[in-house]
């Protein structure tokens, strides 16, 4: 289970994550929304230790992995990111075989490489049948959906326990969306998922939990129907309706 507590993060003087308190729970999809700029991704990203890379961020407060304070010296980044595994906006696979892809990982994490595994991955992402007969193929002459789809093959792999999502369709198609949002259906019975997106539909179909930011802060957090259909904040209300 992956909790944050009294979360708070500046990049340099600016504060963009404000007392954060959130509980992402198992076997359930979390969306976060919002408007450009409120905090989504740097609270993603803080969830897997990704702020390492700049030496700007700061951070105060408490990540919990399974009770374990993430931020510790002594947890092992690669360790961690093996459980929380992360999916980009922008599709990101290595420039290298659709094959290797899946095993590069798998490898650096100490963990069985072979086809079995690949195949099973590549199942589980719904891209298998797509792909079976080209795995030696570069993973860059994919479709953008497929590449995406490879994507998450590459981070379910390695068997994590948490997915993160940032916009993970927002560069597709709606037929590639729609593919997406059904392997998240799927995925979800296995892996806990936070999932950032701007398509408010996307949202109502794909999350159990919808979490409202704005400006560095989590105004309303609940069952997604109710965010949706009775938000008791006012500001909520406005980005729903779409009066932003
Ligand atoms: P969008 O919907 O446009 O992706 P977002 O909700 O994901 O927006 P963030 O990317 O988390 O927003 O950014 C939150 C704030 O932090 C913004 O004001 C942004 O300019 C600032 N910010 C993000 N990354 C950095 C960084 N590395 N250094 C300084 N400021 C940053
Ligand atoms: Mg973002």
């Amino acid at each position: 289970k992956l909790v944050a507590e009294h979360l708070n993060l500046w990049f340099g003087s600016k504060q963009v994550l404000k007392n954060i308190n959130i509980e992402f729970e198992e076997n359930k999809v979390t969306a976060l929304i919002g408007p450009s700029g409120c905090g989504k991704s740097t609270l993603l990203r803080s969830l897997n230790r990704m702020h390492d890379l700049y030496p700007e961020a700061r951070i105060e407060g408490q990540i919990k992995l399974d009770g374990r304070e993430i931020y510790q010296k002594d947890v092992e980044v690669t360790d961690l990111r093996k459980r929380v595994g992360m999916v980009f906006q922008k599709a990101n696979p290595f420039p290298k075989s659709i094959y290797e892809n899946i095993t590069y990982g798998l490898k650096i994490n100490n963990l069985l490489a072979d086809k079995a595994t690949v195949q099973k991955a590549l199942e589980e992402a719904y891209i298998w049948e797509e792909v079976k007969d080209d795995l030696k193929k570069p993973a860059t002459r994919l479709s953008g959906g497929q590449q995406q789809r490879l994507c998450i093959a590459r981070a379910v792999a390695l068997r994590p326990e948490i997915i993160l999502m940032d916009e993970p369709c927002s560069a597709l198609d709606p037929v590639s969306t729609l593919k997406i949002e059904e392997l998240i259906h799927h995925l979800k019975k296995k892996y806990t998922i936070v999932i950032v997106t701007h398509n408010m539909q996307q949202a109502q179909r794909v999350a159990d939990k919808t979490v409202f930011m704005y400006l560095g802060e989590i105004i309303e957090q609940g069952d997604t129907h109710q965010i949706f259909n009775n938000p008791q904040h006012e500001t909520t209300r406005n980005y729903i309706s779409g009066h932003f």
